[in-house]
């Protein structure tokens, strides 16, 4: 029944690592994977994270509710849209807990889908590869938005409105709520003001995809700032959260959609249809990532001691942009490379080109994404000068 089936390409970020761990040369460096590594190159379970899991009680196998366990549900929404939310107060929002960030990208798109007026997904160009297959799958009409500027490393804002503005009306856009991946390129408090002017005026959908809140600079509020600007300004809106890299629960699959509704009537009937499309999906979510979340987000001290986890680890990521590119200009680049401490979040959208890419793995063993992307996390202090030269002699 099958035997016409084609084979499938691998997916382009599993199969950079796959040639990582085959490579066995002691020099070899992981940029490629999107997760966060200690200064050993090591993963790290958050102090926070250990400490609650330990404590877990009661924990039986029993089913969760189809949208989730609801201490987690509620944390996770006023991580969202902040506690004094105005959305919150009139009770005009709904959580449904989701498998991860993926997930709930997944859960929205259908949503959209089958409910929003238009099909239309406006999604930035570049943007973290997956987006356009779960949109497409969901039988959205995808279109690229001017979002990166190759001259200056930076956001190409005029390209970004003037395709916002020349989009059919009502169109979802996908939004980076911080932490632009790949390119670690986002939008100024001013800029995103004048996004929500734009998309006010052309009745355009935010949909938020929220991966990097707190990793980016270890500040909850600054880092979902986007999305509060655009709830204050009345707009309603879909939050797409993942706990993989702020709460370094990557397998555990803890997420979380928000909804962000205009009435407290289309609230209920939002949760309520969102829950159909769980159940049709997968019935309902897992335990174990969304009670420890639920835990630390629930108690003063556990959050306190959260966020300095979080500063831990934005804190080495920044650490690590500002001494690369002191040793790459020490080393004589012959090109600019303030880039690097500008970009924000995991990812350094380094410029080179595929076929710089190409030598620093064949000849130094460095992996990369081929759109020269970097994951700033691969960098430590026993690997930073070896990747520093390398990077200076491709770029020669
Ligand atoms: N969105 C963005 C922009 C991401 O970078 C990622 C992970 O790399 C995700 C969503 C989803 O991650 P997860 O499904 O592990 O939560």
């Amino acid at each position: 029944t099958f035997d016409n089936v084609e084979q499938a390409p691998p997916d382009a970020i599993f199969a950079v690592l796959n040639a990582f761990k085959a490579d066995t040369d002691s020099r070899k460096i992981n940029l490629s994977v999107g997760a966060y590594r200690t200064d050993e190159g090591t993963p790290w379970v958050l102090p926070t994270v250990a400490k609650v899991e330990g404590t877990l009680k009661n924990v039986n196998h029993e089913y969760l509710p189809i949208d989730g366990n609801p201490v987690y549900n509620a944390g996770m929404r006023d991580l969202a849209l902040g506690k004094d939310s105005i959305a919150i107060k009139e009770e005009r929002t709904c959580a449904v807990q989701m498998l991860s960030g993926t997930g709930a990208l997944r859960i929205a798109a259908e949503f959209i889908s089958k409910f929003h007026q238009s099909k239309t997904i406006l999604v930035s160009t570049p943007t973290w590869g997956n987006h356009n297959a779960i949109f497409k799958r969901a039988n959205l009409d995808i279109l690229p938005y001017r979002y990166y500027k190759a001259e200056t490393r930076g956001l190409d804002f005029e390209g970004m409105i003037a395709d916002l503005e020349a989009a059919p009306e009502h169109s979802t856009v996908l939004l980076h709520a911080c932490a632009h991946n790949p390119t670690g390129v986002d939008p100024t408090n001013e800029q995103w003001a004048q996004i929500a002017v734009v998309m006010k005026q052309k009745g355009h959908f935010p949909l938020f995809d929220c991966a990097y809140q707190g990793f980016m600079s270890g500040n909850l509020a600054d880092d979902a700032f986007a999305i509060r600007y655009f709830v204050e300004q009345g707009f309603e809106c879909l939050v797409c959260q993942s706990c993989s890299k702020n709460f370094g629960l990557y397998n555990e699959r803890a997420g979380c959609l928000t909804a962000v509704l205009s009435t407290k009537e289309a609230a209920a009937a939002v949760l309520s249809q969102l829950k159909i499309l769980v159940r049709s999906s997968y019935s309902n979510p897992p335990n174990h990532g969304a009670a420890i979340v639920a835990n630390i987000l629930s108690d003063a001290s556990l959050y306190k001691d959260w966020e300095d986890d979080l500063n831990t680890m934005s804190g080495r990521i920044l650490s690590m942009r500002q001494q690369l590119h002191d040793a790459i200009v020490a080393k004589g680049a012959t090109q600019d490379w303030s880039h690097m401490l500008k970009q924000r979040g995991m990812f350094t959208f380094t410029g080179l080109t595929p076929a710089q890419v190409e030598r620093l793995t064949s000849e130094f063993h460095v992996y990369l994404l081929k759109n020269g992307r970097i994951n700033m996390c691969g960098v430590n202090s026993h690997n930073i000068d070896y990747l520093a030269n390398a990077i200076v002699e491709v770029t020669k």
